[in-house]
């Protein structure tokens, strides 16, 4: 529900950025008739049991696949651990470098792929491994291990945001209490996406910033420095997760209008690495 929620909060589509998804979509052959000009942002969710080639492209003259279908918008992955091992491999790529090259004897072709992935697992095969610290889990560690190690450490590594999302009590769910609206989140995201393009210019997200930009706008006091070698020794940190947690902490900033990190939204964003601080290792 979340994930589909998702693109009701992002900004509108740039002209620009509509005529891409249109482009792709005529390729593939998939451009209604009665719209020459897709507006929305595309959100794809392909089934777990999808190949290489249908996430990645191909064919004899390979067309789009689901990564470049959902430029611009949302690739959802329902069920993460139940996808083939290769055909998630094919996401490192685009996820680096914002297009996928697919190669063929007949020709090589490369799409566009700015996309957000937003994927769900459960903690182990059963479910239950993080609730109630794990009373009703009937997995084995070696079933919740080998269940885990479905997914490459290098993919996770390149997830911005993992959080470990608890049940939701039944009041809850039952209760009357109405949440914030889409359209209002929306408002606070094109706020910050502004401030964005000013500091990084065109449409430019934070997520696009190289690593001298990072050091350049991602400048952290005293407290906020010692804070994030702590957690880089302790959780074990990647270089690539240090620049990642320094992005998002740049985003909180900019989604509360603040124009310097603050510890605050450094420490928001190392709780944001759920799997580098083992939350679902608990039973291994
Ligand atoms: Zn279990």
């Amino acid at each position: 529900m979340l994930a589909k929620a998702l693109p009701g909060i992002m900004p509108d589509m740039a002209f620009s950025e509509a005529l891409e998804v249109t482009k792709v979509y005529s390729v593939a052959g998939l451009l209604p008739k009665d719209q020459p000009l897709v507006r929305r942002r595309p959100f794809r969710s392909p089934h777990h049991s999808a190949s290489t080639a249908s996430l990645a492209g191909g064919g004899k003259i390979p067309k789009p696949g689901e990564i470049s279908l959902a430029n611009h918008g949302v690739l959802f992955l329902d069920e993460l651990p139940e996808f083939g091992r290769d055909v998630l491999e094919v996401l490192r790529q685009p996820l680096e470098d914002r297009v996928i090259t697919i190669s063929r004897v007949a020709a090589s072709l490369t799409y566009p792929a700015r996309i957000m992935v937003v994927a769900s697992l459960n903690p182990c095969p059963c479910g239950l491994a993080t609730e109630n610290g794990g009373v009703n889990c009937t997995c084995t560690p070696l079933q919740v291990a080998r269940y885990q190690s479905r997914i490459s450490g290098p993919l996770l590594d390149r997830m911005d945001i993992q959080v470990e999302v608890p049940r939701v009590p039944y009041e809850e769910l039952a209760g009357d209490r109405e949440g914030e609206t889409s359209a209002a989140i929306k408002g606070r995201v094109e706020g910050a996406r502004a401030v964005q393009r000013e500091r990084l210019g065109m449409n430019a997200a934070n997520s696009d910033m190289s690593p001298r930009q990072v050091r350049t706008y991602c400048r952290l006091d005293g407290q906020g420095k010692e804070l994030l070698h702590k957690a880089y020794k302790q959780l074990g940190l990647s270089a690539r997760a240090h620049d990642r947690i320094l992005k998002v902490a740049r985003t909180i900033a900019d989604l509360t209008g603040d124009k310097q990190i603050d510890i605050n939204h450094l420490a928001e964003a190392i709780q944001y690495r759920a799997f580098d601080r083992g939350i679902n290792n608990r039973r291994v």
